[in-house]
């Protein structure tokens, strides 16, 4: 990456940070996607369970492995056989001492915004996990809400459809999304978080690199 790109995000995460703990959100600024890897590893408590959405920053961040690698009970739905046992695994999921995941989209003023298929990702984000870690690129940040949403829905919802292999959804048609209601559609669920109620629950790692879709 430009030097010129990092020095934006640093400034650009520095003056988000201020309005996202305004909302409760708790903030850590990083570098790159090993160095969330690592504060989340020293951030999450070895005895506790953890929980996880789809997600190809946590992925991708190796975070996972790591976890596994220490013995750290994880609640996977990756381990499943079948639907209703996958299905049953995302469900204990939300009731895990911490939840992993990423955000599509943060507004300039802080505001969190999410489209979710099967609603996990985001019914954990507000409530059930005790703690909640959102790995999260400063490229996602777009703007005021409207624009965050667009930018989502418009970007980041058809590029999801790529890569999951739909076949039949306008985006998968077209290139660009055709606001479906088919039933292969991933955008079922618009979420805003504006505000945690609970201070610091929803930590929000804000890494400075050009990561996810
Ligand atoms: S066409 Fe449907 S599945 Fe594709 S991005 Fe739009 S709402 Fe989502």
């Amino acid at each position: 990456m430009e030097r010129y790109v990092k020095e934006r995000y640093e400034l650009a995460a520095q003056t988000l940070s201020k309005k996202l703990e305004r909302r409760n959100f708790e903030v850590i600024i990083c570098q790159n996607l090993e160095e969330a890897k690592q504060k989340a590893l020293s951030m999450i408590a070895l005895d506790k369970t953890v929980g996880f959405g789809g997600s190809i920053t946590i992925e991708k961040s190796g975070l996972i492995e790591a976890l596994y690698q220490r013995n750290q009970q994880l609640i996977d739905r990756e381990k499943t056989e079948t639907l209703e046992e996958r299905h049953r695994v995302m469900k204990k999921a939300l009731t895990a001492d911490y939840f992993l995941t990423s955000i599509n989209g943060i507004s300039e003023d802080g505001q969190l915004v999410n489209v979710d298929s099967v609603g996990n990702r985001v019914a954990a984000l507000t409530y059930g996990p005790d703690k909640v870690v959102a790995f999260v690129s400063m490229r996602k940040v777009y703007g005021d809400v409207d624009t965050t949403l667009e930018m989502v829905r418009k970007n980041t919802a058809p590029l999801n459809a790529h890569r999951l292999g739909l076949e039949k959804t306008p985006c998968i048609k077209k290139g660009n999304c055709g606001d479906c209601l088919q039933s292969e559609c991933i955008c079922n669920t618009i979420a805003i978080t504006r505000r945690s109620m609970t201070k610091n629950r929803i930590a929000i790692f804000l890494i400075l690199e050009d990561i996810g879709l």
